[in-house]
């Protein structure tokens, strides 16, 4: 399968290139310099906001510290009238950086690498953010309380509106399998924010642990990291399944970067993909018991926060030997 972003650029690279010297990518060089900024003072009382443009801050590098971008951000946010003369750091906007990846100190950020999420701002000023602050790759108009995606097939989806730029992110995942990229269109995936270790993928190393081989069922995938984190630790077979459809969009494309390629079905319904030792669905839980005639060794559920998950479990129990709700 050819994986092209949907923004038409190169923004899909093979889990190789990703993982190339990642712990320096938000590292400064030695003269990288950065100007201390009170989050919860008034941007206009600490810097001159006409001096701010592409090259404040900047180093020869060609990395800004994070806090001079989001000055940045908030200057042309303050000129396009959506903040106020006295807005701060501290409610401009929610930074993603791509790729997601824990630091121990404020990352230094190369050009295309920062996502944002603002509930204010609106198109022109999104567009005018991209052209002038060259780190922003994507600008999302969303609420970060709100979680992206959809809980089951009989509720809307909620998703986040792009407004300008491609809002394709990486994150990092580290198991013990493995490191694993995870690609997301950060407006229709739910957002995590990069730690050491996933508490996720804690609960499903320790499932994995007694068995050899197993067979999985990924019920609800989303972005499919953990059936390729099931798939990396030598599952003999891996069946993805969410009924949201960009979700299945994206599970194939990071199936195929984390070095697992795709067929696509193309013929039958149901069946959306496959590869050696995988399958995708996109089916509502409650109907792919009725469609699949095996037994899986592990049941992943991994459903949206403050979701009752008793109707899945109920679900899954027809098609798992044992279900591990994460
Ligand atoms: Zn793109
Ligand atoms: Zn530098």
């Amino acid at each position: 399968m050819e994986t092209r972003c949907r923004c038409g650029d190169t923004c899909i690279k093979p889990l190789s290139n990703a993982l190339k010297d990642i712990e320096l990518f938000y590292e400064p060089c030695s003269d990288c310099k950065t100007k201390e900024i009170k989050k919860f003072s008034p941007l206009a009382e600490q810097i001159n906001l006409d001096e701010i443009d592409n090259h404040f801050g900047s180093c020869k590098c060609g990395k800004r510290h994070l806090d001079i971008v989001m000055s940045h951000v908030l200057k042309v946010m303050i000129d396009e009238g959506i903040k106020d003369k006295k807005a701060n750091l501290r409610n401009a906007c929610v930074p993603l950086v791509t790729p997601g990846y824990p630091t121990n100190s404020i990352p230094y950020l190369p050009k295309d690498s920062l996502v944002i999420l603002s509930n204010e701002v609106d198109k022109k000023c999104a567009e005018t953010i991209i052209k002038e602050v060259e780190e922003v790759r994507g600008v999302l108009k969303g609420d970060i309380r709100k979680t992206v995606g959809i809980k089951d097939s009989d509720s809307n989806p909620h998703v986040y509106e792009l407004l300008a730029g491609c809002d394709l992110r990486c994150d990092i995942i580290q198991t013990l399998y493995g490191a694993l990229g995870i690609y997301k269109y950060q407006h229709e995936i739910h957002i995590e924010f990069p730690q050491v270790k996933s508490p996720k993928i804690k609960i499903l190393e320790k499932a994995l642990k007694d068995h050899d081989k197993p067979t999985v069922l990924d019920c609800t995938c989303g972005p499919g990291t953990l059936g390729i984190a099931c798939l990396k630790a030598g599952a003999q077979k891996v069946v993805f399944n969410d009924i949201w459809n960009p979700a299945i969009e994206i599970t194939l494309i990071n199936l195929e970067a984390n070095g697992f390629p795709v067929k696509l079905s193309g013929s039958e319904e149901k069946l959306i993909a496959s590869g050696d030792k995988f399958e995708v669905y996109s089916m509502d839980i409650r109907k792919l018991a009725n469609s699949l005639d095996e037994k899986f060794d592990i049941c992943i559920i991994d459903t949206f926060p403050d979701v009752d998950t008793k109707e899945f479990v109920e679900a899954a129990d027809k098609l798992g030997k044992k279900i591990v709700v994460i």
